[in-house]
């Protein structure tokens, strides 16, 4: 079994490009490196597209994902993969435009979840549109015009997003930090990663692995486009960036 992929998107979401070795190519033709800043498609964000420089030449790529046991980060090319073999040196460059809204999308949803109060059973980021969606026992509580308002008071107030790492005790000790029931938060390596939007995260704070830009004035202008029934108390909110005013 090849080594462990460190994800450099982990500590520094804003880096768009790193050199990295190879360690593996799976019998898919999947590139497996050593490092890297392509974001693996998990917890209702999806991977990151782009390409690898290898021997002078680009091989797009065009998912990246976990490998089966969840320690290495496949690159999978849109095409062949090129000269690929193990032990070589490539440079790794993400598509940033689509990078950069989804972070933006992701932290939005995380105020989205922040002004409403109930279970997370769903969700799912895209580059134009994200939803989540809420076990609701009270349909009053969610309101279209209300939320947007809201949301874009709380992009206005450029709140730091900031992260942390508490030992998984801890997180065993607070479950009210678990907002999403249907993604277990990243944990089992002893360690999980805590997301906090304003001081000491007082607009959100929960566990989450995905990218987020560094404050809440970057998410820029949103509107809620639709709430939709799905099932007798889950309510599906859709997200969009709005134009700005
Ligand atoms: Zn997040």
């Amino acid at each position: 079994m090849a080594a462990a992929t460190l994800p450099l998107f982990r500590e520094d979401a804003y880096r768009r490009n790193c050199e990295a070795e190879i360690v593996a190519i799976n019998d898919r033709g999947g590139i497996v490196l050593d490092r890297t800043i392509f974001y693996a498609t998990s917890g209702g964000q999806p991977g990151d597209v782009g390409h690898l420089v290898l021997a002078g030449e680009e091989v797009p790529i065009g998912a990246a994902v976990y490998g089966e046991d969840k320690a290495q980060i496949v690159h999978v090319p849109a095409g062949s993969s090129g000269m690929a073999i193990a032990g070589a040196p490539v440079r790794a460059e993400i598509d940033w435009e689509r990078r950069y809204r989804h972070m933006r999308m992701h932290t939005g949803l995380h105020l989205l979840c922040s002004l409403i109060p109930f279970p997370v059973t769903g969700g799912s980021i895209g580059a134009e549109e994200s939803r989540l969606d809420f076990d609701i026992s009270d349909a009053g509580a969610v309101d279209k015009d209300d939320l947007t308002e809201r949301l874009n008071a709380l992009v206005v107030a450029d709140h730091a997003v900031t992260t942390r790492w508490i030992t998984d005790e801890e997180l065993a000790g607070n479950p009210g930090l678990v907002r999403t029931m249907s993604v277990k938060p990243p944990s089992g390596s002893g360690r999980v990663r805590l997301v906090a939007i304003g001081d000491d995260g007082a607009v959100d704070l929960q566990p989450c692995g995905g990218t987020h830009v560094r404050s809440t004035g970057e998410v820029g202008p949103l509107a809620v486009t639709r709430i939709e029934k799905k099932g007798r108390q889950n309510r599906r909110v859709r997200l969009a960036f709005a134009a700005r005013p």
